[in-house]
Parts: structure tokens; C-alpha cells; sequence
């Protein structure tokens, strides 16, 4: 059992100012989509709206779907519930609790088909289990954004959205996390991931989005938009 998302005519605002507007975007089920964009694209706002997780509190309007449900106007524990899991940028996990106390602390909340235990977030980091004693603040980038997923993967996800999980890790972590992510892909969840590393995100990602000033400009196969000149000269010309 994975999950559909599709969004129509979604508007994001804070204040007047208007960050996302976004006509249609759809993630088929156990399919990896990537927005890329530049810094201010969008591309938090738009994922975070997915997730009703904002601080800001911005304006919403529009459609957000889940298997055909309307998620517009559902909190974000309700959202949880129906499967919905973000790791947000900068992580959410507790900083003051261990490793384990981290992955204990949270129930399994959502209606995928697998609510992981904590022995299978081990299997999937063995570097968590290792470092299960150690408080979450002590552990480096890369162990962090794993406690991250393992915490979202306990809540039994269906749709899992992910901000810029590369953000502060080096390349090879970047690509095992990737990879690792691509597995849980193929094995039925699916993924919705804002990256900057255009790179990494081409490698992994079925589906590639670019964001520009909260618009989606250009969208396809990764095949097709690995050749897309917009893409090309922004992030790829270099190599
Ligand atoms: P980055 O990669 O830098 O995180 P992003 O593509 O995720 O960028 P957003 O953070 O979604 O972009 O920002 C989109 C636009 O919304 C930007 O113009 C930004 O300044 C604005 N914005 C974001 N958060 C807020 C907020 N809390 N209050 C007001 N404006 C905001």
C-alpha cells in the first residue's frame, strides 16, 4: 500500500507576499520526486504545506490529496495519522534525548503498511544502533538526518517528504542516505525530497521538478530532465 499525492492550484502565502503557486504537481505511488530550485524558491514552503508544518503560519488555499482524500483543512497530527511523515529541514529530532529514547518516543501514528520497530531502524543505520546511548545533540550531521528518518519511518508513513536531507553531509553520506532512501522507494513508500544537490537528487529520484519563485517552471523523467537546458545551465553546466 503506498501512496498518491496530488496537489492542484496551490497557493502559499505569508502575509501578502505570495511564496508558492503551484498548478499541479502529482507524486505516483512508490515514486521518488525531487523539487530543485534555488535559495527562496519554494521549495520548503511548498513541501511544508504538504505537511500543514509551518511556523509562520502562511495562507493556504488550494488541494492537497492523498489517495484521493482532501488533506486541506486537516491539522498536521491528522495528517500524520493518514500517513503523511516531513523531515523537516534542520531535522526535528530532540536534541536533549538519546538516540533510542528518540526512536522510543514516538508511537507508530500513521496508516502505512509497515510501522518500523526500533530494531528495524537499526538494521537500516547500524550507525543508530551504535550510538543509541548517545544524546541526539552529540551526533554529527549525517547521524542526525538518519535519527530523522528513523524517527518518521516508526510513524508508518505512506508519503514521505523530505527537506534537503544533504544539507551539511559529505558526498559519500549523501549518496548512502540517498540509496538507502531509493530502497525504501522500491520497497512501496513514496517520496516527495527538496534538494539543492542537483547531483544526488538526479541520481535517485524518478521524477525531477524545477522551482522557480514558487512556480513550477520545468518537470519530467529524470532521463529527459537531466538533458533540460534550464537545468543544465544552472546546476549541472559546471560538470
Ligand atoms: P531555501 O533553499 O533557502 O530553504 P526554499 O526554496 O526552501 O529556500 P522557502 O524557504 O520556501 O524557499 O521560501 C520561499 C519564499 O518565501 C522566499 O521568498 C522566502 O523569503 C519566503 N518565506 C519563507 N518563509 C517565510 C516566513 N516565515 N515569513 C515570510 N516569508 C517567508
Amino acid at each position: 500500500m503506498s501512496a498518491r499525492l496530488e496537489i492542484a492550484d496551490l497557493r502559499v502565502a505569508y502575509g501578502r507576499a505570495e511564496a508558492v503557486a503551484v498548478d499541479r504537481l502529482v507524486v505516483e505511488p512508490g515514486t521518488l520526486s525531487g523539487i530543485i530550485g534555488a535559495n527562496g524558491a519554494g521549495k520548503s514552503t511548498l513541501i511544508n504545506a504538504v505537511a500543514n508544518w509551518s511556523r509562520a503560519e502562511p495562507r493556504v488555499a488550494g488541494s492537497v490529496r492523498l489517495d484521493g482524500e482532501e488533506l486541506t483543512g486537516l491539522s498536521a497530527e491528522a495528517r500524520v495519522a493518514r500517513g503523511v511523515q516531513l523531515v523537516p529541514e534542520g531535522r526535528g529530532v530532540f536534541l536533549g534525548l538519546s538516540v533510542e529514547e528518540n526512536l522510543t518516543a514516538v508511537a507508530s501514528a500513521g496508516s502505512g503498511r509497515r510501522a518500523w520497530s526500533v530494531a528495524d531502524v537499526y538494521a537500516l543505520f547500524p550507525r543508530l544502533r551504535e550510538r543509541r546511548a548517545n544524546l541526539a545533540g552529540s551526533l554529527s550531521g549525517g547521524e542526525r538526518q538518519m535519527l530523522a528518518v528513523g524517527r518518521a519511518l516508526r510513524m508508518a508513513p505512506k508519503l514521505l517528504l523530505l527537506d534537503e536531507p544533504s544539507i551539511g553531509l559529505a558526498p559519500l553520506l549523501v549518496s548512502t542516505l540517498l540509496s538507502t532512501i531509493r530502497d525504501l522507494v522500491d520497497d512501496g513508500l513514496t517520496v516527495l525530497l527538496v534538494e539543492q544537490n542537483v547531483h544526488a537528487a538526479a541520481e535517485v529520484t524518478d521524477v525531477l521538478h524545477l522551482i522557480e519563485r514558487g512556480r513550477l517552471v520545468a518537470g519530467g523523467p529524470v532521463a529527459v530532465m537531466r538533458d533540460d537546458p534550464r537545468i543544465v545551465e544552472a546546476y549541472l553546466g559546471a560538470n
